[in-house]
């Protein structure tokens, strides 16, 4: 069935609960684009994990702001330590995805029409953690 990709509302009720992205391993692959957030590259799901920014053993917890999609090689790199004890960035601090984000995930979108570029623009996008 074909549908417009933008539609525009003559009356929005901000009344509906605000859909939340379920946490997994592959929504926080899908969050970081499937790309690793110490080297930028992307990867095939099967070359990458889920990265502890904190790690368990340091107290981190398995929640959006403290896991980052990680490729294997950084992960063995990294091991058991923070970013900063790795000497290791960040290409970006981890978030929980929301806005747009959400809506993208809940409707199994993995990237942003074109056609709702203008409509949402990069600082926007940005801003919900999604470049
Ligand atoms: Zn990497």
């Amino acid at each position: 069935m074909r549908v417009p990709s933008v539609l525009r509302l003559l009356k929005f009720i901000r009344k509906a609960p605000r859909a939340r992205v379920h946490f997994s391993r592959s929504s926080v692959f899908w969050r970081d684009q499937y790309t690793c957030q110490y080297d930028g590259k992307v990867y095939r799901p099967n070359e990458l994990t889920i990265d502890h920014v904190v790690p368990k053993s340091h107290g981190g917890r398995s929640i959006w702001e403290n896991v980052v999609t990680c490729c294997t090689s950084c992960n063995r790199r990294k091991g058991g330590r923070t970013p900063d004890q790795a000497g290791m960035l960040l290409i970006r601090p981890p978030r929980r995805p929301q806005g747009v984000v959400n809506m993208l995930f809940s409707i199994g979108m993995r990237t942003v029409p074109d056609s709702w570029l203008r409509y949402l623009g990069p600082q926007r996008l940005a801003k919900e953690g999604f470049a």
